[in-house]
């Protein structure tokens, strides 16, 4: 009989990683689901309260419309970071870093899911652009 397993202590790291990447992508989708529910929602809600059409009605409709274009704006960017990272999980990229192709570290990453840098060259970054910080 052979013995297999040898390489436990190698894959250590790549474990935890792999582990996180699995966490992450359910996490990415369901809250993708749930961002695109709450902007399905929002249309039904708008255009039940168009139909009513009172003066009242319009105007609160006015203030919840500036209120919800932000919001979508902020869904959109997070659907967007979302279906990156996805794209990336899928690529089997995930987790490198897009300036210097490091891994990132892993609990970088369980932090900061969304970022595309590792911690050298966020720094370095945010010395040169002060809009990161
Ligand atoms: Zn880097």
């Amino acid at each position: 009989m052979k013995t297999t397993g040898q390489s436990s202590e190698q894959n250590q790291n790549g474990q935890s990683v792999d582990l996180l990447i699995n966490t992450l992508r359910e996490s990415l989708l369901s809250q993708k689901a749930s961002i695109l529910n709450k902007s399905h929602e929002f249309k039904a809600e708008q255009s039940s309260s168009l139909a009513q059409g009172d003066e009242a009605e319009i105007a609160s409709l006015d203030a919840s419309n500036n209120i919800s274009i932000h919001l979508l704006e902020r869904d959109r960017n997070a659907l967007f970071s979302i279906e990156k990272a996805l794209g990336k999980i899928s690529d089997g990229t995930y987790g490198q870093c897009e300036a210097c192709g490091e891994m990132i570290a892993a609990r970088r990453l369980q932090a900061r899911p969304f970022t595309g840098l590792c911690i050298d060259c966020m720094e370095d970054q945010e010395s040169k652009s002060p809009i990161y910080q």
